[in-house]
Order: structure tokens, then C-alpha cells, then sequence
């Protein structure tokens, strides 16, 4: 991979080189966006020859190759949303690639109620360092829901991967399986609340192999360790290329000028995305350099916390016309593609994060991203030469200030993600991992 080093570069402590200057009248209010009602179909997933044309024939060679050996294995994974969050935007291609190379591969969700899911979303924040209590009614709620599920699903196959915490109790099957069991962690268990963990390590112990998206992210733990970074679809609707007119046409639609800078975050509205603090950063850049924000989100209609953290963005952001907030529902892949691609900057100011998919997506489209140096990140942006990473709002002004003055190094920035999201991140890659750790499973199951 060759990154261009770009010409100049800052730091968010180095000295500011800029002075403020005058800003243009702001524009006239926007009127409210249009917000999709229904889901359009859904497009037909690609076919691994039309991988060619971005990745070369050589490695989709590779993956045939490797398949070879694994033809007429099963696999079945095992997540807890269908839509929504990168995990289930992963199976989507996943899942019909694998199945491609003769390796058929089923996907099925958990169900539970909304007491299931508001101790997992606890639990999921706990891991992630926050503060809580586990008491003994949200054990028995975790428990409960996960051998509900496990008496209604059969694991008859030689794979079966169970991504992130809630349903890890299924693991209970594991005896009645013949399968090699894997647990698929999806978020950052570096700081876990002692007490959620100490709960869920018994079941993660029982698993064949666990898997990490970040070197940091993993813990000790008595059974073999694999990294997998995440990754994107570069077909997907999120990351096509897309025409010009409909990138226009979003940004119509939105309200969203395209005349002036727009930095943008897509995010579901969710504190450890700091949505707040990109406005308070937006709001300390603009004193200096004209630009627009969008907030691009979702969940916050079926999320209770989601809907209190779209409140207080709101409130945060006043009567501020160039702030645009958008809650969008899971189906505007397009949308958000058009958003992404129209924007200046992209900005992902998590203060805990998983993999942030949502800078992967911005990278691939050459877009200059400034983004919080937590989770993995740091994988992902290599600080001045695939991006900013920042610790601070004051940080994340500073650099937005910074790459709107200096569309040259953004630039370059923004080919240097490109290239690095290509060779690391693409669901090629991902495949071809899923062979390789099939192999080496089905070979332990035989020795
Ligand atoms: N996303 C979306 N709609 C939204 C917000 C996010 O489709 O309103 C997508 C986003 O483009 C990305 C994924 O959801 O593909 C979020 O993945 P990420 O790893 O960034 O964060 P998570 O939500 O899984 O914590």
C-alpha cells in the first residue's frame, strides 16, 4: 500500500495557524426534510465476480481457491437485530457471499422482549466501560430469553458463530452440536464493567475460538484468540458510487447547500457518540470558517435513550439553521451514502466505540475524517495520513478549522483512507478470513 504522506499536517495542540475571518450571512431557515415511510426492495446482493473490478480477479481467485476444501460445510451465525448497526449490515453480505463459494451459511436472530433487550443495551454499555449494577433480575432476564431461544434453534451446523453478548448463553447447545462454537465480539472489552464480565466469561469460556476486531479489544481468556477486523461492501447501497444528480437530489431533499462546507456525522443518537460534543466542536469551528452540520441518524424512534440523546442534541443546537438533524429509519442506506459522499468532512467523535464502521464508510469514500481516537479507530486512521484522530472538542473544532483551510491536505488524506480501507477493511478480506479460520477449525475437529 503506498500512503502519501500529505504536505503539511497539525496537530490539535500545535498552534493555530489560522486567524478568524468574517463569516457570509447565514443562509435562510431549511425547510423540514422528507422522512421515508417504507423500505424500498431490497437490491439483489452482488455476485463475487462483480468484486473483480475493485479488488483484481486475483483475489477472488484466492477465495475460490480457498473454498475448495470447504465445500458442502455449514455455518450458521447468530445475531440479535436483523437491521440496524454494523453487525447485521456485515451478515447482509456476508452471509449470501459465503453460501456463493458452496459454504451455505444461515442467519438467525434472536427474539426477545423489551426487558431482554434494555438489560443487553445495559450490558453492551457496561462492557464498554460505564457505570452499573448487575442485579440478579437482569441475570434471570438474560438467562431466560437466552434459553427460550436455544430451545426454539437447532445447531446442526460444523460452524456456528455467535456475535456479541446477548446471545451468548446459547453456547449451552453446544453439547447436542457437533459444531465448532465461536464467539464473535463485535465491541471493546478493554475496560469491561468487572461485574457484566464476570457474568459472561463462563459462557465466553466454553467457545472453541473467540474473535476480536482490534488488538486492544480482546481480554485473557483460556480459548484460542483471532482478529478479524470489520469491514464494508464497497456494492452495498451505503457505499456504491453513485450518480451526481442523486447526490444532489438528497441534498435537496435535506435542505443540505452544497455550495458551502459540510461536515457530517452518521451516527445513531447515542451518548458514546458524542453527538453533542460535534456540536459544541461544529459550533466552535464556525466562529472561523463557514461550513454546515448534518447529523445523520436513527434508532432513536424505537430506542427510549436514543430518543432522550436526539433531545438534548436539540437542545444543544438551539435555533441554529445550520445544523441540520436528521432521524433517519435503518432503510436509507442510500441516503447516507449520498449524505457521505456530499460531505466536506466526515466526523465521528465517538468517545467509546467498537470498530466505528462509520469511519470505514467514510475513508472508502475519500473523505478527510476526523474521529476519536477510542475503539479501533486507530486501526482505521492513522493519525495525518488516513485522518485526524482527536481527544477533545476543542480538538475536533481545531481540526475541522484546520482541513477546511487546507483542502489540499485533506485530499490527500482522504486518497490515503481510500487506499488503506481497500487493502484492510473490504468484505473480501472478511471472507476470506471466515475460509482461513473454517479451515483450520474443521482441521481440529479431524486431528
Ligand atoms: N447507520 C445507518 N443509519 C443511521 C446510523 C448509522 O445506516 O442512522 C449505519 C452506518 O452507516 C454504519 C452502521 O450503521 O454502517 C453503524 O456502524 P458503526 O460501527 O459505526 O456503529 P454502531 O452503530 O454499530 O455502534
Amino acid at each position: 500500500m503506498k500512503l502519501l504522506k500529505p504536505q503539511t499536517a497539525t496537530d490539535e495542540h500545535d498552534e493555530p495557524a489560522l486567524s478568524a475571518q468574517p463569516l457570509p450571512p447565514l443562509p435562510e431557515r431549511r425547510r423540514a426534510p422528507r422522512t421515508w415511510e417504507t423500505p424500498p426492495a431490497p437490491a439483489p446482493p452482488p455476485h463475487l465476480d462483480d468484486y473483480q473490478t475493485i479488488v483484481g480477479a486475483a483475489e477472488i481467485d484466492e477465495l475460490r481457491f480457498l473454498a475448495r476444501e470447504l465445500k458442502g460445510k455449514t455455518v450458521k451465525m447468530v445475531n440479535s437485530t436483523a437491521v440496524g448497526g454494523g453487525v447485521a449490515e456485515m451478515l447482509n453480505r456476508l452471509v449470501p457471499l459465503l453460501g456463493e463459494l458452496e459454504v451455505t451459511t444461515h442467519w438467525d436472530v434472536i427474539t426477545g422482549g423489551n426487558d431482554f433487550f434494555e438489560v443487553t443495551k445495559a450490558f453492551h454499555n457496561a462492557l464498554h466501560g460505564a457505570e452499573y449494577h448487575l442485579t440478579r433480575a437482569a441475570q434471570e432476564i438474560f438467562l431466560a430469553y437466552n434459553e427460550q431461544n436455544r430451545q426454539r434453534m437447532q445447531f446442526p451446523e460444523d460452524m456456528v458463530v455467535i456475535h456479541d453478548p446477548q446471545p451468548a448463553a446459547l453456547i449451552g447447545s453446544r453439547k447436542q452440536s457437533h459444531a465448532r462454537w465461536v464467539w464473535r465480539c463485535h465491541i471493546d472489552l478493554s475496560t469491561p464493567n468487572q461485574q457484566v464480565w464476570g457474568f459472561l466469561r463462563p459462557f465466553i469460556e466454553q467457545y472453541d475460538a473467540a474473535i476480536f476486531s482490534s488488538q486492544s479489544f480482546a481480554r485473557q481468556l483460556p480459548i484460542p484468540q483471532y482478529l478479524f477486523y470489520p469491514c464494508i461492501d464497497p456494492l452495498s447501497e451505503k457505499n456504491k458510487d453513485l450518480d451526481e444528480s442523486f447526490v444532489q437530489k438528497v441534498c435537496d431533499e435535506f435542505g443540505v447547500d452544497r455550495s458551502r462546507p459540510i461536515v457530517t456525522q452518521v451516527s445513531r443518537f447515542d451518548r458514546l457518540k458524542d453527538p453533542v460534543g460535534v456540536v459544541q466542536a461544529f459550533k466552535l469551528a464556525r466562529k472561523y470558517v463557514d461550513c454546515q452540520l448534518v447529523l445523520a441518524g436513527g434508532g432513536a424512534s424505537d430506542d427510549p435513550e436514543g430518543a432522550v440523546v436526539l433531545k438534548e442534541v436539540k437542545e444543544a443546537v438551539g435555533d441554529d439553521p445550520d445544523v441540520i438533524i436528521l432521524d433517519l429509519p435503518p432503510w436509507c442506506a442510500l441516503e447516507i451514502n449520498a449524505l457521505q459522499r456530499a460531505s466536506t468532512i466526515v466526523v465521528q467523535k465517538s468517545i467509546k466505540e467498537g470498530f466505528g464502521l462509520t469511519v470505514t464508510e467514510a475513508l472508502w469514500k475519500g473523505k478527510p475524517t476526523i474521529a476519536g481516537a477510542v475503539g479501533g479507530i486507530p486501526n482505521q486512521i492513522i493519525h495525518k495520513l488516513t485522518g485526524m484522530l482527536v481527544h477533545s472538542v476543542e480538538g475536533c473544532a481545531y481540526q475541522i478549522r484546520y482541513l477546511l483551510t487546507h483542502p489540499e491536505f485533506a485530499a490527500q488524506l482522504g486518497r490515503n483512507g481510500h487506499e488503506h480501507v481497500k487493502e484492510n477493511f473490504l468484505m473480501t478480506t472478511n471472507v476470506r478470513r471466515w475460509l482461513l479460520l473454517l479451515r483450520v477449525l474443521m482441521r481440529d475437529r479431524t486431528a
